[in-house]
């Protein structure tokens, strides 16, 4: 039986949506999407009001189009507008790497930001459409920069600080960027990561970039070509104050962002204005249930989608108050999360499995330490949460109190898809719950023929959504390959799910790391879980690998909790633990101790290496170029266990 975590009623109570509210609009916007988003369409400010809604076809000339004839600024909607309410509100907070460093920047000073970029970028000849790549540290400025684009209608593609000079040209070259800001060093973890030095290797093989603006975090020395190289503070303060928002068509392009890369060649994804804006907005709104006056932090990097839709464009559009982080989860110490907290009275908290993963691997006392009283709800992203990770997170982080929405989406999703809303879901731990307003998932089997009831499956969305993505960047045949192909008139997410009896969707993982042992399929995520769930396991992947009886067997990744030694005994309590937890159908064939696994930059494990290296075919790993931590691997081909 799985736990039902009800409704609490304080939150009920001021939720802006309850379960009444939730049905009747989930009801009107499937069948009556038009007339729905119609509606929603006015939290924006429109510079000319659509009269068309929605252009879509799946099948055939593959075009998706929302709002087409109306035009807005999006930078104007997240700032402008909120002027004359909320000018000296705080906009955005931003904790440093440093915990001494923090700043408050209202809405009316990061108005002014903008506008001196964004006149500046005009100066240095940066026109509409154009692409601008963005390679900071989390820093105001990254926020500065993507609002300055969206200003003036150039399309920006926000690189992770993380990624190496390789990474950072690949993604140049794909959208021939003619600008680039970056910064002199970031700032992780106590340690300088050398921005400028890594662009400027980059910009070797970038023949497109004419110009790079460079923001001084640190004062670190670094090189600056005469002519090419710009340093940020110089410019914006030369430039004027004030900047007229340049009127843009809804489906213009607002960004393109690469996918994380976790099963392959990452993707240029491509975003436009209106119907993204509207998504990231409408869904930071009800999902988070965002109330004015509200402290709200999302722990992304803004070089993912969620830092693009949850830190940035969904909140700033809502007038809220959003928490920037510039450093990560154990520096200075593993209570830092939590003292952030504590410091700046965060009111809502969205982080992903992978960070309360490893904090849960510290225990308690670290959290426990701190008061978090100011927390009213938790939220979940990136990677499907083991039902104990999400205990420990609910009753730990959260003192029993906080809801936690637990939010399935993807970068070409553009925001929310199947979530909880705190007012109107009760919850299950490890389930992303229902869709949202709007939104059409349907279950399909192999053959594509849609499955009804309590299934498992392979999870498409039937209905287009505003915040949907527009093409792949320059390959619109990839696009419709790689989501229209598989299953005729739908979008393929390439998850795989399970729906229950209560019509809850549980994410099993990808489709293509679904297991087929002796006939069963088997989603990764079960047979984690039930591996995290014994106590001295702190983190575990799994994998298929060719097995002569069963065709597959199962081969388990694990890294166990701080201070407990790896014994044969312990392996042998292990497969019997995952036997009993699940069946003997399920029980692991190959256990490797690991110290680490490998994950993308964003914190996901990469289960395509895992796979390879269980095959024995560590000689062709494919694109490791979104590894975080490439000595990992290296530990993991030394130790592993299936030796053909
Ligand atoms: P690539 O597409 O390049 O392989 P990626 O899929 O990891 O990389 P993202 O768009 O960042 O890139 O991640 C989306 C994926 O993350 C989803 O398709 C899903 O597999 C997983 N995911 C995100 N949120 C959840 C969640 N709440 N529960 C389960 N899985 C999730
Ligand atoms: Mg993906």
């Amino acid at each position: 039986m799985t736990d039902v975590y009800s409704i609490p009623a304080e939150i009920a109570k001021s939720a802006w949506i309850d379960q009444k509210k939730y049905t009747e609009w989930y009801e009107r916007s499937i069948k009556d999407p038009e007339g729905f988003w119609a509606e929603q369409g006015k939290r924006l400010d429109w510079i000319k009001p659509y009269t068309q809604v929605k252009d879509v076809s799946f099948t055939g000339d593959v075009h998706i189009r929302w709002f087409q004839d109306g035009t807005l600024n999006v930078a104007a909607n997240c700032l402008d507008r909120h002027l004359a309410t909320r000018g000296d509100q705080t906009a955005i907070i931003w904790e440093g790497d440093d915990p001494a460093e923090s700043a408050h920047i209202t809405y009316r000073d990061l108005h002014e930001r903008v506008c001196r970029l964004a006149n500046a970028m005009t100066d240095l000849g940066v026109k509409k459409g154009e692409r601008v790549t963005i390679y900071l540290p989390m820093i105001p400025e990254a926020a500065v920069a993507m609002l300055a684009c969206a200003r003036i209608g150039a399309i920006h593609s926000v690189v992770f600080g993380g990624f190496s000079p390789d990474s950072l040209a690949g993604r140049i070259q794909d959208c021939d960027s003619s600008l680039l800001i970056t910064a002199d060093e970031g700032l992780r973890g106590g340690r300088k990561v050398p921005l400028k030095a890594n662009a400027d290797k980059a910009l070797e093989s970038c023949g497109s970039v004419k110009n790079v603006i460079v923001v001084k975090r640190t004062g670190g020395t670094v090189a600056m070509e005469a002519g090419r190289d710009h340093w940020y503070q110089d410019l914006v303060e030369k430039a004027a104050p004030t900047h007229v928002p340049a009127e843009i068509d809804a489906e213009d392009p607002l960004f393109i962002l690469y996918t994380s890369g976790s099963t392959g060649k990452p993707k240029g994804v491509l975003h436009t204005s209106g119907g993204y804006l509207l998504y990231a907005a409408i869904t930071h709104q009800y999902v988070f249930d965002y109330h004015d006056g509200e402290v709200y932090w999302c722990t992304a990097d803004v070089g993912w989608v969620t830092g693009h839709s949850y830190i940035v464009y969904g909140p700033l559009a809502n007038g809220a108050t959003t928490l920037m982080f510039e450093g990560v989860p154990n520096y200075p110490t593993v209570s830092r999360f939590w003292d952030v907290i504590d410091k700046h009275k965060v009111n809502i908290f969205y982080t992903a499995p992978t960070a309360i993963r490893a904090l849960m691997r510290e225990g308690e006392a670290p959290v426990k330490r701190t008061s978090r009283a100011s927390l009213r709800l938790l939220g979940s992203v990136g990677e499907p949460i083991n039902p104990e990770a999400w205990t420990w997170y609910h009753r730990v982080v959260g003192d029993d109190r906080c809801p936690i929405v637990d939010t399935w989406w993807q970068t070409e999703t553009g925001g929310i898809l199947i979530t909880p809303l705190p007012g109107a879901t009760a919850l299950k731990p490890g389930s992303a719950t229902l869709p949202f307003f709007g939104v059409k998932p349907v279950m399909v089997d192999a053959e594509g023929k849609i499955l009804e009831g309590a299934v498992e499956g392979n999870l498409c969305i039937a209905e287009s959504w505003p915040g949907q993505m527009r093409t792949v960047y320059g390959d619109h045949e990839r696009f419709v390959q790689t989501y229209f192909s598989t299953y005729k008139g739908m979008y393929f997410t390439g998850d795989g799910a399970r729906r229950d009896e209560d019509g809850y969707y549980w994410i099993t993982g990808r489709v293509d790391d679904v297991i087929n042992v002796s006939g069963h399929r088997m989603g990764t995520a079960e047979v984690e879980s039930a591996l995290v769930a014994h106590p001295k396991v702190a983190e575990a992947a799994v994998v298929g690998y060719p097995h002569e009886i069963k065709g597959q067997g199962i081969y388990a990744y694990v890294t166990l909790v701080a201070d407990e030694e790896p014994t044969e005994e312990l392996r042998k309590e292990l497969v019997n633990w995952v036997r009993k937890e699940i069946g003997p159908i399920a029980s692991p064939d190959l256990i490797q101790w690991s110290p680490g696994l490998p994950k993308t930059r964003s914190g996901k494990i990469m289960r395509r290496i895992l796979r390879k290296i269980a095959e024995n075919q560590h000689d062709t790993l494919g694109d490791t170029s979104t590894l975080a931590d490439p000595t990992v691997v290296e530990d993991l081909i030394d130790n592993r266990m299936n030796r053909v």
